[in-house]
């Protein structure tokens, strides 16, 4: 992936006392392959690797101490600018209500889904009153599956009436949200396999009837440089407002966000991050170029474990961490945290050590609900066992599996995925701890 590949051309780098020119050009030589291997455009390519090689055989870069690392926060800050800058874009939700939202895009990129977990977001966070409509006359069901969606997430969906098209739709939701105060109106409107002349005019026609505030377009980053062909024949056609990028939880995150800005001149403004109507994120270019750099995201886990923990827990466990220590209780935390943040899931591609951790767990047959058995053989242990794992003994573990109502074989499986997770935090304490990649890139 683009993460390996570029975390392997850095971390030679980093190790080097000394760089020369030369050094700097080949390891450019390797990013420039990369990226395109990850369908980055290759304008974009070429423009990036022009900006960092320019930067980076600065003479202060390469007569400093650490010149290696001085590149990967050039590259660092290059990835952040062409994925949109530090400014984190926002919807403009500041016109007369109904602001109206409207969602384009091919078949299956996550339109319907994007508009439900809108409606919630904007519903839970801004406190608005939403409506949803779905303009999709095209696909059978389209309509019915965003009511349910709508039901799901508690935000009203326009009442379906058969046989009206997109155009009368829009122009009755407009109304309907007019005469029952709504702040927000998302319209969902239909797609095609390819972008086509119909497709391009049933648009217009949509933003004819309900000058939208937003036009977003969702596309999904997993389909690489297609996502960005489709972005640039829509961008040509309709006035839009933004991207959101969906699947941006599966492999294939880099290329298509690198492109994006670049090929529509718009902000990529949210981020899909799964098939659960919370998996949404405002997209922040400062967290994927740290992804892209395959440098982990310490940040973001940190972020979102204070979000669901208490901050003063979270701050604990970072340090602790941090020095490489974690014990039965550190483990217990992580699993009431992973429970909160959307299950183990979530947690690959956050942290290095966590795909390792993820892999192990889900080789050993854990799921989501095996959390709640953990959480409660852990509850089963004194504390001293929980602070020294290594005391579980046979007799130990029978009692344990007794209190907790599980099998000495569940037991054993806790205490596997301890050492395993123990193992990966000490592989994030190598790389200089929380502290060095914080500095390294804060
Ligand atoms: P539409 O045809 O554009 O309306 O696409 P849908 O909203 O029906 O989504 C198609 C499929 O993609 C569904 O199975 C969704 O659950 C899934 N999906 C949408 N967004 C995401 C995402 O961010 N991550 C993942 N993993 N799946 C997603
Ligand atoms: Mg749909």
């Amino acid at each position: 992936s683009l993460s390996d590949r570029l975390g392997s051309v850095f971390d030679r780098l980093r190790g080097r006392g000394a760089l020369s020119e030369q050094d700097v050009r080949d390891a450019m030589r390797e990013v420039r392959v990369a990226l395109l291997e990850a369908d980055v455009a290759l304008p974009v390519a070429r423009r990036f690797i022009d900006a960092v090689t320019e930067k980076a055989i600065g003479q202060d870069v390469l007569r400093s101490v650490t010149p290696g690392q001085q590149v990967v926060k050039i590259v660092n800050d290059e990835l952040v600018d062409m994925l949109g800058g530090v400014e984190t874009p926002s919807l403009n939700l500041e016109a007369r209500p109904p602001v109206v939202i409207m969602m384009v895009g091919l078949q299956g990129s996550g339109k319907t889904t994007t508009t439900a977990k809108l409606g919630k977001l904007l519903k839970e966070k801004h406190g608005k009153k939403a409506l949803m409509a779905s303009l999709d006359v095209n696909r059978p069901a389209a309509q019915e599956q965003l009511a349910i969606l709508g039901t799901q997430v508690e935000v009203a969906t326009l009442p379906i009436v058969q046989g009206q098209q997109p155009v009368d739709i829009a122009r009755r939701a407009m109304e309907s949200a007019k005469l029952q105060n709504v702040d927000v109106l998302l319209l969902d409107t239909a797609g095609r396999l390819h972008v086509d002349e119909a497709l391009m005019a049933e648009m217009k026609a949509v933003a004819g009837v309900s000058a939208p505030t937003e036009v977003l377009l969702v596309v999904d980053s997993l389909t690489g440089q297609d996502a960005v062909n489709v972005a640039q024949s829509f961008s040509g056609e309709v006035p839009l407002t933004g991207v959101i990028l969906t699947r941006m939880d599966g492999d294939a995150r880099g290329g298509a966000a690198l492109s994006m800005r670049h090929v529509t001149g718009k902000p990529i403004k949210f981020a899909g991050t799964g098939e659960k109507l919370d998996a949404i994120e405002v997209f922040d270019p400062k967290r994927v170029a740290g992804r892209i750099l395959g440098m982990g995201d310490v940040v973001s886990l940190v972020e979102k474990a204070a979000e669901t923990i208490k901050h003063e827990d979270a701050e604990a466990l970072a340090k602790r961490m941090a020095k490489g220590q974690f014990d039965l209780n550190d483990l217990r935390t992580q699993l009431q945290q992973m429970q909160s943040m959307g299950g183990i899931g979530m947690l690959a591609g956050m942290l290095p050590g966590m795909k390792k951790a993820k892999q192990a767990m889900q080789a050993s047959g854990m799921d989501d609900k095996v959390l709640v058995h953990m959480d409660a053989i852990i509850g089963s242990m004194t504390p001293k066992e929980r602070a020294n794992p290594a005391l579980m003994n046979a007799k130990r573990k029978k009692r344990v599996a007794a209190g907790s109502g599980t099998e000495v074989q569940e037991v054993n499986k806790v205490l596997k995925m301890h050492q395993e997770m123990s193992r990966a935090m000490k592989q994030i304490k190598k790389m200089g701890g929380l502290k060095g990649l914080g500095a390294l890139f804060g």
